[in-house]
């Protein structure tokens, strides 16, 4: 297997990234809304484990195909990948560092649900370096409303002691917090419990849309996990929603919700990465996120065979690309039919979004999200469309602010000293900043008190 070589050794690959799944999708919990759960049905009878044969090929294309560049990013993903055991990412490092070439960096990444850190883990991530992405999804009654385990048993304590290992080591972690309906209607106390409870400084948010077709809502409604009879294979079809997806009004109000406390109170001291893509955007360079890039195809995932997918959100049939145990990474990465995945995002957008003002802040969002039809009864348009307008334009004049200020080599948190000098000067019955309707002292204007557990 390990023998497929490199196709063009001169060739400077562009830059791309990979999520590996060692697991494949399998997991010890079972999220209701995780349609990943779902794709062990492509797999049926696999034993669902990297194989040490493919795990040291795929370090070494994943080296090879990077070229000279300075940095490699190891990123690995589930499914659980801590199910793997500590040996298996022992064997990683030593690939690593066998491949490396002078002077190289590697950085390794691996989202967890924490559930299984304990000490041991913990000292291994901090002694080598690991960026652990942490899956929680708020105070205990968000978390748990969907994430349980296989016996259906909430599993909040677990992961808060997972981090309490993280942070007693001194671990770099983010907080990855998936939006959905029991969650996203409390976005200031999902952000202050993530930040004042957790200690949380670098925070994602991911909207869940579970998407299906009118004959399999009802399945799909039941969730995607073991738990649930009969599921079908998650795929990107259908114009449905289940009940637990989040609409584009919902997510729009969230993510202004935590914007306003944020630009008041946490600008360069907490990194929210849909405000860091968005100033990207604003001061014109290109954001560290495909959803919100002009095209996409560059963020592609490794199933634990070796298939090698589009993206992790299009692991089905019709998007694989191949196997890298029969052709290099950089020759699948590389394919017209991976470059015209991306650039299917752009070339694909309907007349709405490109007359959109915000369209170079949006980009009309993931394709995979893009089922709903425009207003003018054009097919295409973004299930969260009305989130993102009303998000990008409600945050207009702060992001040009900080952008000009970027420009000046000032720091963007001089803002807050601008929210601060006029928010000493605001009625206490003004409306609030937020547009939510209530005022601004029962509002953005006090503090909020983050349900402890
Ligand atoms: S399909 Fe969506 S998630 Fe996948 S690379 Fe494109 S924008 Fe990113
Ligand atoms: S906000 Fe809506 S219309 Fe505008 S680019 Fe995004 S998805 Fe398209």
């Amino acid at each position: 297997m390990s023998t497929v070589e490199l196709p063009d050794p001169t060739v400077r690959p562009r830059p791309f990234h990979l999520l590996a799944k060692p697991t494949g999708a399998v997991c010890n919990l079972d999220c209701t809304y995780c349609f990943f759960l779902s794709k062990e049905l492509l797999y049926e009878g696999s034993r669902f484990r990297m194989a040490e044969e493919l795990l040291d090929t795929y370090i070494r294309q994943l080296i090879e195909a990077h070229g000279p560049a300075p940095e490699v990013t190891v990123a690995w993903q589930g499914g659980e990948p801590t199910l793997m055991g500590l040996d298996f990412f022992r064997r990683s490092l030593e690939y690593e560092r066998r491949y490396a070439r002078p002077g190289q960096r590697i950085v390794n990444t691996v989202q967890t649900n924490g559930t299984l850190i304990d000490a041991k883990w913990a000292r291994f991530f901090r002694d080598n370096d690991f960026l652990v992405g942490l899956s929680v999804d708020g105070p205990r009654e968000l978390h748990d409303a969907y994430r349980v385990d296989k016996g259906g048993k909430p599993t909040f304590d677990r992961v808060m002691r997972g981090l309490e290992h993280l942070r007693a080591h001194g671990v770099r972690w983010n907080a990855l917090t998936t939006l959905h309906d029991a969650n996203a209607g409390h976005g200031r106390e999902v952000y202050a419990f993530l930040r004042d409870d957790c200690g949380a400084e670098h925070m994602q948010f991911i909207p869940i849309v579970e998407r299906a077709t009118a004959r399999e809502l009802p399945l799909a409604n039941d969730g995607w996990g073991a738990r649930a009879k009969d599921r079908p294979l998650y795929r990107q079809e259908g114009d449905r929603v289940t009940d637990r997806s989040v609409t584009g009004e919902q997510y729009g109000r969230f993510l202004v919700d935590v914007f306003e406390d944020w630009v008041r109170h946490d600008v360069g001291r907490v990194y929210v990465q849909m405000f860091d893509v968005a100033l990207a955007n604003w001061y014109g360079e290109q954001p560290s996120l495909c959803v919100h890039s002009r095209t996409c195809g560059s963020a592609l995932a490794l199933e634990h065979n070796g298939d090698l997918y589009s993206c992790d959100h299009f692991v089905e049939p019709d998007h694989l690309l191949g196997n890298i145990g029969e052709r290099h990474l950089l020759e699948l990465v590389d394919s017209p039919r991976q470059r015209s995945f991306g650039e299917a995002k752009e070339t694909t957008l309907p007349r709405y979004c490109l007359d959109c003002d915000v369209r170079f802040a949006c980009h009309g969002g993931c394709p995979k999200d893009r089922f709903a039809t425009t207003p003018d009864g054009e097919p295409g348009l973004n299930h969260l469309c009305a989130g993102f307008k009303a998000f990008f334009q409600h945050i207009d004049t702060p992001m040009r602010t900080m952008a000009t200020l970027l420009r000046q080599g000032r720091a963007p948190a001089l803002i807050m000293r601008q929210y601060a000098d006029t928010d000493a000067r605001r009625p206490h019955n003004a409306p609030c900043t937020c547009g939510g309707g209530r005022k601004w002292a029962r509002c953005h204007g006090r503090p909020v008190a983050a349900r402890r557990s």
